[in-house]
């Protein structure tokens, strides 16, 4: 729910929003441009530190507080894709990072001197299966030797820090698939030619990357925590990502729901307004009631994270409706809007595009049904 912080974070956040109107998202998106100013203004008035602790010199909000950030950037048109790893991989470093990491790096993310904002996990082979990637990180004398190749990895030319899970055990020698994978803190300004970045042309304006690691050595001080315990540091993240990302959702929808509405007043065919027709009104009013019902499960799992109670389920199901929610109603919109959501200048077409992105990454959404049907309610495991 709304506490009087939130309400602070949605009041400042709407207004540094509003100087990074439609047009300069629409601008960017026809460049493939990173909204490099909205990033810096954001990170000046101190948003993209929420999370990290006061005592070293962020805001230290909790998750819920820090989904309203990303919740206003996606209402006011923009896109959150742009800054949210910052927000959703601090957890790892947070919880797992050793004292002299977070000494090191996090007063200086804090003060936007670096930036947290890639996140590597995925590989073409391995997709949803996790378990199954095949990047090494070798351990010779202190350093490790990483080797292997990451898919869809976003962000990483706009991003001064990245982690990165690798397998430091094969798999053929640990007991469960989810042991002997680890976790680094990759300093991407000292890769030296051992790390190729090869962008990848999206369907929306999303820095995404194939990456090719080819011996790359790093200082056994980048691990994060203990060596082969990283996957169940990343999975502990999980929950605030899935948070985080359904109040992006959220937003998106209210952003959708707000134009479509306006636009079913004015717009007048037939001699009347179209929102007039029940067949333009009831998909809206369904989509508005299903982004609300969405809402309310995003912040009680929010609530719960934010307490140190488990929220699995909660924190799943909200990220489960609220992406539908938007999805819903970016195609109500595009519905209401006709011909015009075509057109770029309406920024229909833009934020659809954007908005159906989640239900596919950063988890999609038959993952989740399958994690609510086998370890929530107790049916037969599918993988
Ligand atoms: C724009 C974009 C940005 C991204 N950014 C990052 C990033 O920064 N870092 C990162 O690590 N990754 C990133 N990803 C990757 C993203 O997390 C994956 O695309 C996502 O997890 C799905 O993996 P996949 O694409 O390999 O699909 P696959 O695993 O190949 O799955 C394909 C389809 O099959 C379904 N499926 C697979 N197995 C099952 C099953 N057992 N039961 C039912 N359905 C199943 C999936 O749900 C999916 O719909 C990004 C992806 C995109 C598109």
């Amino acid at each position: 729910m709304l506490t009087d912080i939130r309400i602070s974070v949605r009041d400042g956040v709407r207004k540094l929003c509003a100087r990074y109107p439609d047009t300069y998202w629409r601008d960017l998106d026809a460049q493939s441009a990173y909204p490099q100013a909205f990033v810096e203004a954001l990170t000046e008035a101190g948003y993209l530190a929420a999370l990290i602790p006061t005592e070293f010199g962020g805001l230290g909000l909790g998750v819920g507080d820090a989904s309203v950030v990303l919740e206003e950037v996606s209402r006011s048109g923009g896109n959150p894709a742009a800054v949210h790893a910052q927000m959703y991989t601090m957890g790892t470093l947070l919880r797992h990072g050793s004292l002299e990491q977070k000494s090191e790096y996090l007063p200086r993310i804090a003060r936007g001197e670096l930036r947290l904002q890639a996140f590597a996990v995925t590989e073409p082979t391995a997709g949803s299966d996790t378990t199954s990637i095949r990047t090494t990180a070798t351990k010779r004398g202190s350093t490790y030797v990483i080797n292997g190749q990451k898919v869809f990895i976003s962000r990483v030319k706009q991003s001064d820090l990245m982690i990165l899970l690798a397998r430091t055990t094969p798999q053929s020698e640990v007991k469960r698939r989810s042991e002997g994978l680890s976790a680094f803190l990759i300093d991407l300004r000292r890769t030296d030619g051992a790390l190729a970045v090869k962008p990848m042309r999206m369907m929306m304006n999303h820095h995404t990357n194939e990456l090719f690691f080819d011996d790359l050595v790093i200082p056994e001080s980048a691990l994060i925590g203990e060596e082969g315990r990283g996957f169940q540091y990343i999975l502990d993240g999980m929950n605030a990502e899935r948070i985080l990302i359904a109040a992006e959702c959220i937003g998106d929808s209210r952003y959708f729901l707000d134009k479509a509405t306006a636009y079913a007043k004015t717009r007048s065919v037939f001699g009347r307004p179209i929102g007039q027709n029940q067949g333009i009104q009831f998909p809206i009013a369904r989509a508005y009631a299903n982004t609300e019902s969405a809402d309310l499960m995003r912040w009680r799992a929010a609530d719960l994270f934010d307490a140190g109670a488990p929220c699995g389920p909660e924190a799943n199901m909200a990220k489960l409706l609220a992406a539908d929610a938007s999805w819903e109603s970016a195609n109500t919109a595009m519905q209401t809007f006709g011909g015009f959501a075509f057109t770029a200048d309406y920024d229909i077409e833009r934020k659809f595009r954007e908005t159906r992105l989640y239900q596919v990454a950063p988890i999609s959404t038959n993952l989740i049904l399958a994690y609510l049907g086998e370890h929530v309610l107790g049916l037969p495991r599918s993988y």
